[in-house]
């Protein structure tokens, strides 16, 4: 291939990371955004990389999924976050930024690039050539409607409505049980089942736990498509209990019991690491949801990998589209980076974009593209979303239910965490030596 230049479609985290990555490899880029004429109705700050909503990069703690996608992206040089440090304000361990300088520095850094070229558009068709595609969850009407044609499928999702996502180890199967309702399936659901005493606690911290206020841009999408489990529960006591909450066909195997109540929670991922709340697509703050959704009998000490969340989103079935690369399926020339891609939140979706502007700069120097396995945060992330069931695709954040277990087992969590955390940071550096990167 001939082609040295990039089209980098979208100047948000991910844009500007897939930028950076090609400019100072010497790739010509054109990097387009709406800015500064025109805005999605997130964004009001002319420069690049506005981070839209909290300020908060998570945490820095390197024995968390967060910290250790941190440090993966320090090891490849990310922009995003050492401007992210550059502009640090104090958080505890959490990496917290000043938004307009961060904002400011990073669009002065890819403006300083000679080989980028800044094109304020609206883009509605894709460039010729190699495109990486970053237009976010806000992505325009008009482009939007044209990336469903250029996908040729319905793949292309409005909002995001998901139940929350629970570690398998960390629920309490001295109390829960696996059953399929009547014994019809193979074994894919775990059962909290719940007296009535339990069921009406829980019902009534439910109908009166705090909300997220929806922006009002998303109030009629949403709404539209799913209702959320405190909204059914409010029509009634028993609404739920008739509704997700059914507990026939899961009896007790064992005693036989028959329960007033039952959570019922489905593999979420083929190692049975992960499990979804099913019917729990919420609209709850995260601290309620961790509160509320405990009270539920085998939960007490359940870890939420993933809360569930219910707000305006573009994004693809990335199972069906993309591959590891994030190269399009039917299109090698064309990438997809950043929430539109499917990851979820500010770090992953600058991940995203890094990779896309390190595999788009092989690409069009016809060098293998990287491909990290599954010890990696980064590469977990990456067959997470590429390879989940396409009919129940979620968007997905780093965490640790989703990497590959080590060989051996080690039941002290800090030490498991660390060798978790040795074993990624040892495969990245290897990488980076046999690409000579
Ligand atoms: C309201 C809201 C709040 C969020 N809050 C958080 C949070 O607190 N924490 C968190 O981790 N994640 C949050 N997210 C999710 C996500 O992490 C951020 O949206 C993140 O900015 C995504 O990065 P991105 O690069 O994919 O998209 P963006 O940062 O949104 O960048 C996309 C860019 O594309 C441009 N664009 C759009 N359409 C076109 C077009 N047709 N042509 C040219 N340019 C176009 C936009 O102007 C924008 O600059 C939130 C998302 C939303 C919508």
């Amino acid at each position: 291939m001939n082609i040295k230049k990039v089209s980098v479609i979208g100047a948000g985290l991910a844009g500007c990371e897939a930028t950076y990555q090609l400019a100072k490899r010497g790739v010509q880029v054109d990097l387009y955004d709406i800015k500064p004429n025109q805005f999605t109705p997130a964004h009001s700050n002319p420069n690049f990389a506005e981070i839209v909503c909290s300020n908060s990069l998570k945490s820095t703690d390197l024995t968390t999924a967060s910290g250790l996608l941190k440090k993966e992206l320090e090891l490849f040089d990310s922009l995003i976050l050492k401007t992210g440090y550059n502009n640090s304000v104090p958080a505890g361990n959490a990496l917290a930024v000043d938004r307009e300088k961060f904002a400011e520095e990073i669009t002065k850094k890819i403006k300083n690039f000679k080989n980028v070229n800044f094109i304020s558009k609206e883009v509605t068709s894709l460039p010729e050539g190699v495109v990486i595609i970053a237009t976010g969850p806000l992505t325009t009407d008009k482009f939007s409607k044209n990336l469903k044609e250029i996908f040729n499928t319905d793949s292309l999702h409005f909002y995001d409505a998901s139940s929350p996502i629970i570690e398998a180890s960390s629920i309490d199967m001295n109390i829960a049980f696996v059953k399929d309702r009547y014994d019809k399936g193979s074994g894919d659901y775990i059962n909290c089942p719940m007296t009535k005493e339990e069921y009406l606690n829980f019902y009534n911290q439910l109908i009166s736990a705090n909300r997220v206020e929806l922006k009002d841009f998303e109030k009629k999408d949403i709404f539209e498509g799913c209702m959320p489990i405190e909204i059914m529960a409010k029509r009634g006591p028993d609404s739920i209990r008739f509704g997700p909450l059914k507990p026939v066909g899961l009896d007790n195997p064992v005693t036989k019991q028959k329960y007033y109540a039952v959570v019922q929670l489905r593999k979420e991922d083929n190692i049975n690491n992960l499990y979804n709340m099913v019917g729990f697509q919420t609209n709850l703050t995260f601290p309620e949801q961790k509160r509320v959704f405990s009270l539920i009998p085998g939960l007490a000490n359940a870890n939420f990998v993933k809360y569930g969340v219910m707000h305006r989103n573009t994004y693809i079935n990335a199972p069906k589209l993309i591959d590891k690369t994030f190269q399009l399926k039917q299109n090698s020339n064309v990438f997809v980076a950043g929430q539109l891609s499917g990851v979820e939140g500010y770090i992953e979706s600058t991940m995203s974009g890094l990779i896309c502007g390190i595999n788009a700069y092989k690409l069009i120097n016809n060098q293998p593209l990287i491909n990290l396995s599954s010890n990696t945060m980064t590469g977990a992330i990456i067959n997470y979303i590429t390879t989940c069931d396409t009919k129940r695709f979620q968007p997905m954040n780093a965490n640790f239910g989703i990497i590959s277990p080590l060989p051996e087992k080690e039941r002290d969590d800090k030490i498991k965490k660390q060798k978790i955390v040795d074993r990624a940071i040892d495969e990245i550096k290897q990488l980076k030596l046999n690409i000579g990167d």
